[in-house]
């Protein structure tokens, strides 16, 4: 193999090339990357970025020390076999990692919206979070609740309007209630049940036809896999790039990693596709050695954190058709106003398969350890906080 080609130059894209010369790939690396910037990392957008602390998140990574030829401003259009079509021209590829992430998905109307997934975008809505400013954060999930902190920590006053009956549906279930009170103790009004029907000049149109007036309207409702540029590539696409255990695509000498990869895990005995920072780190190892020809597997229990409301709510695992167990009381006032709760998730076999912690990172160590190890847990002793997960 002679030139390995990533497209897409977020984290994904950026830890393929350091694995690849790890791994002792000696030939031509070519990186290619739609925005104009130097690979950096996104969590930060929605905390420090978007809060005025930090205006840069470049990944701590030396381009030229990797001899990798990195293309910013430049995109794949299309795929052919051993061919990228690019906004460039053609290249030819030996092997082929697709790192092409996700974009925001945004919503009907001709009002401007607000989405966040760059740096670009963080910066711009970063301007107009201004004290006294009206913001409509559509989306009560992870990106919906970090745009409300930062933007009531701006002086903004803000509504979040959410479809489900409660924040984090989707990611926790009805766990994410009890996050209901961190809104209304920063102040947000925070409408659930509610669908908005368009985004317009100066508020949203809700589906009841009342309207939320804002100066500012922040849509957080979820991404998609940016993945049209393989249409008509013959790859297996199914809610992202279908790979095996290996990160393996349907195609030859192709791979697929982060938050586009939709992969087989061994584990959950399902095809996973996870939007989580520590997916992108660790998933490009793994990939790059099927690449070039090693049998590793890739079968992580997947692990998300968040800041949100000046809380630090972690989360492991999966937890689909799981028993749910609260830990601790969440309407407690915690030391210095901050709670400390928690929520597990059994199999029928007494075995861990996620772990909730809000402001117990202990909880998250100890449950992550546990889950991976498929330990047999005495599940009564998990509902009280006041004993270590690993003595459960
Ligand atoms: P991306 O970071 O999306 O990178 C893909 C790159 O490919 C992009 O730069 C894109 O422009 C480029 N690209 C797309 N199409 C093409 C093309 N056709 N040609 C060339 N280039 C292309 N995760 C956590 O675990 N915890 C958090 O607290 C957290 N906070 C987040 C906050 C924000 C605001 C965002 C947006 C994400 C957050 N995440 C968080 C998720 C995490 O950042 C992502 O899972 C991670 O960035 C995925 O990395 P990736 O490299 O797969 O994709």
């Amino acid at each position: 193999m002679n030139h390995v080609v990533v497209v897409g130059a977020g984290l994904a894209g950026v830890r393929s090339v350091e694995a690849l010369r790890a791994r002792g790939f000696g030939g031509t690396i070519t990186l290619l990357g739609e925005e104009r910037h130097r690979p950096y990392d996104r969590p930060p957008l929605s905390k420090g970025v978007l809060t005025g602390k930090t205006d840069s998140t470049i990944v701590d990574s030396d381009l030229d020390a990797l001899e990798v030829d990195f293309r910013p401003g430049v995109s794949a259009k299309g795929l052919h076999t051993g061919v990228v079509e690019t906004t460039e021209g053609e290249l030819a590829y030996d092997g082929l990692v697709v790192a092409t992430g996700a974009h925001p998905i945004r919503l009907r109307g001709d009002g401007h919206q607000h989405v966040l997934r760059t740096i670009d975008d963080a910066l711009a809505l970063r301007a107009r979070l201004t004290e006294g400013a009206r913001v409509a954060v559509i989306g009560a999930g992870w990106i919906g609740a970090e745009v409300a902190t930062a933007a009531r920590k701006a002086g903004s006053t803000v509504t979040v309007v959410e479809a489900a009956g409660f924040p984090l549906a989707t990611a926790l279930g009805p766990v994410g209630a009890h996050t209901a009170a961190w809104y209304a103790k920063a102040g947000v009004d925070l409408r659930v049940g509610t669908t908005v029907a368009s985004v317009d000049q100066g508020g949203i149109t809700l589906g009841d036809g009342s309207t939320v007036e804002a100066d500012v309207i922040v849509t957080g409702v979820g991404v998609r896999p940016s993945v049209e540029w393989l249409a008509g590539s013959g790859i297996a696409l199914d809610n992202g790039v279908v790979t095996d255990e290996h990160l393996r695509t349907s195609l030859p000498d192709v791979v697929a990693v982060g938050d586009c990869a939709a992969w087989w895990s061994h584990r959950y005995g399902r095809r996973l596709r996870v939007e989580h920072w520590d997916t992108a780190m660790g998933a490009p190892e793994v990939a790059v050695a099927a690449l070039l020809g090693d049998d590793a597997v890739y079968d992580p229990v997947p692990y998300f954190w968040s800041e949100q409301f000046d809380h630090m709510v972690q989360y492991a695992g999966h937890h689909d058709g799981a028993r749910l167990i609260l830990r601790g009381d969440p309407a407690a006032e915690g030391v210095e106003g901050k709670p400390r709760w928690g929520a597990c998730w059994t199999n029928e076999d007494d075995t861990l398969a996620a772990v909730l912690a809000v402001n117990r990172p202990r909880d998250l160590l100890q449950g992550r350890r546990l889950i991976e190890s498929g330990q047999r847990l005495d599940v009564r002793r998990l509902a009280d906080p006041a004993v270590a997960l690993r003595d459960c």
